[in-house]
């Protein structure tokens, strides 16, 4: 039986990045993933000989976001992020930009003009409230909307909340929205990481020289990152903002971020699939391992599946702490890929979709990014749906592609390849009420981190942000070095 001075339960990219820091302040870390691979949510795969991703992706916050932090300090090898392009939204006769600015909403008339001055009246609400300290996560979107607007136009609002947290507009809060388009931004500023992880630093932890770095890295997005100087004031976004700011696509598809991950792990981490972990061992209230195949100890366990599954896991909870996880709540989606015969003209962009009328979806040309993605001469498509976990999955399958005919009525003669895949995108969605658990729990030594800890932005920046908060309570509670 092998000792370990950490184990992280679960090798989705938190678990990863989790063990990744762990290991480079200097632990013995042990990685244990009950699925036959690693990555979880954060992951690339061949069907038919095109490549698809875990889900439809676009990394955000790249600038200044807890990712880019990570990366800076932790990562050996970078992974390279193609330019984002642009978000379109797509109607029967209409296919148009986004609007992500004031200036922008002028010309959008896919939206009655009376609904877009309600619209940018609301936002400018918003923002300004936000800008001057009003926490907007308890108001919903709903709530700012108020006005009699067309049915299209709140079609268009719920798909954009729908994308953004996984609910309507009565249950996203204004907040998410506001983050979500970039109105207000994530950032982890350097000097605070470095608070965070440097107060009781006793190994150093080495940064990349950027000088190593081939001239021709990120030659896309990463001249323009570095060209950024001060952000505008959240206000003066109004005007200027681009959604697109600062995100990116990883070149070779999700994949490409999670090797990263991988080829930086240094020899100290030791990682193992299929490999579940059924029980978290605690003794007097602190941690000392965990039950999978076999019984592996250590004082310090990460763990990153669904915080909602403890209980299950552990008989020492606190009720307090189990009814507080009972008021998590998750949403369901479905990914339809499709492998084109061709590169159709009508996905001839570089960014994504939507279309918010039916059943809602955001779709990505992902081989527009790096044609390497299908096979030469052919396209490959993700259209993500939210469904409801209540109903028919078959129903709901058929309904989607349906909305994808209907949608692009010449697609039908070009699939060559169906690829459906129904995941759970974040393990907490951010709606008014949800609930999130702190990384801290209430066994000594047990940390928990993923999307269900920390409320902030979404996907793997969230994830990243927990990993963030992760080290800071470690630090705080002196485990964080070996
Ligand atoms: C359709 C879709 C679209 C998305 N779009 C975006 C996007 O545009 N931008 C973005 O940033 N993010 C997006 N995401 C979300 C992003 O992929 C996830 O938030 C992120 O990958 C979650 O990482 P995680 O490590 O926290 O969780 P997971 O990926 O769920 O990893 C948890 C891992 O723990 C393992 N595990 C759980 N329990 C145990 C146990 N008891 N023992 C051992 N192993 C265990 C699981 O098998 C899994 O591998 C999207 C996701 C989907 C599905």
């Amino acid at each position: 039986m092998n000792d370990y001075d950490v184990i992280v339960v679960g090798a989705g990219i938190s678990g990863l990045l989790s063990a990744l820091a762990l290991s480079k302040h200097g632990n013995k870390v042990l990685v244990l993933e009950k699925s036959k691979f690693v990555g979880g949510n954060c992951n690339s795969y061949m069907v038919d000989g095109f490549q698809v991703d875990t889900g439809a992706h676009a990394i955000t916050h790249l600038q200044v976001g807890p990712l880019r932090r990570l990366m800076d300090n932790y990562f050996d090898y970078a992974p390279v992020f193609e330019d984002y392009g642009n978000y379109y939204v797509r109607t029967e006769n209409n296919f148009q930009k986004v609007p992500s600015n004031i200036k922008e909403f002028v010309t959008f008339d896919i939206l009655p003009r009376k609904d877009r001055i309600l619209i940018t009246q609301a936002i400018t609400k918003a923002l300004t409230l936000s800008t001057f300290g009003t926490d907007l996560s308890k108001q919903s979107v709903y709530e700012f909307m108020q006005g009699n607007l067309s049915k299209d136009t709140y079609a268009f609002i719920d798909t954009i909340c729908h994308f953004l947290s996984g609910k309507d507009m009565k249950q996203t809060s204004a907040q998410r929205i506001l983050a979500g388009s970039s109105f207000v931004r994530d950032s982890v500023p350097e000097e605070q990481l470095e608070t965070i992880i440097k107060e009781n630093e006793k190994i150093a932890v080495e940064t990349l020289p950027r000088t190593i770095l081939p001239p021709n890295m990120h030659a896309s997005l990463q001249t323009r990152l570095n060209r950024v100087s001060n952000p505008f004031t959240s206000l003066g976004r109004l005007a200027t903002n681009k959604v697109a700011y600062s995100q990116g696509y990883p070149r070779k598809g999700l994949k490409g971020l999670l090797n990263a991950v991988l080829f930086s792990l240094p020899n100290t981490v030791e990682i193992k699939t299929g490999c579940e972990v059924k029980k978290i061992l605690t003794d007097k209230g602190r941690v000392t391992g965990v039950q999978a195949d076999e019984v592996y100890n250590a004082a310090k366990v990460i763990y990153t599946g669904f915080v909602t599954e403890l209980p299950s896991m552990i008989e020492t909870l606190p009720e307090s702490y189990v009814q507080e996880l009972k008021g998590v709540v998750h949403t369901k989606s479905l990914t339809v890929w499709t492998g084109l015969d061709s590169v159709m003209k009508e996905f001839n962009y570089i960014g994504s979709e939507i279309w918010f009328k039916d059943a809602p979806y955001w779709a990505m040309p992902i081989s527009n990014y790096d044609a390497s993605l299908a096979p030469k001469g052919k396209q490959l498509v993700g259209f993500s749906f939210i469904i409801d976990s209540e109903k028919s999955e078959e129903q709901q399958i058929n309904k989607a592609y349906e909305t994808i005919y209907n949608a692009v009525p010449a697609i039908e003669d070009h699939i060559e390849m169906k690829h459906n895949q129904i995941t759970v995108p974040e393990k907490a969605a951010v709606t008014i009420d949800g609930y999130f658990a702190d990384v801290r729990t209430p066994i000594k030594g047990l940390y928990a981190a993923g999307t269900d800890t920390d409320r902030r932005s979404m996907g793997i920046t969230r994830a990243a942000y927990s990993i963030v908060e992760l080290l800071k309570k470690m630090n705080e509670d002196g485990c964080l070095y070996k």
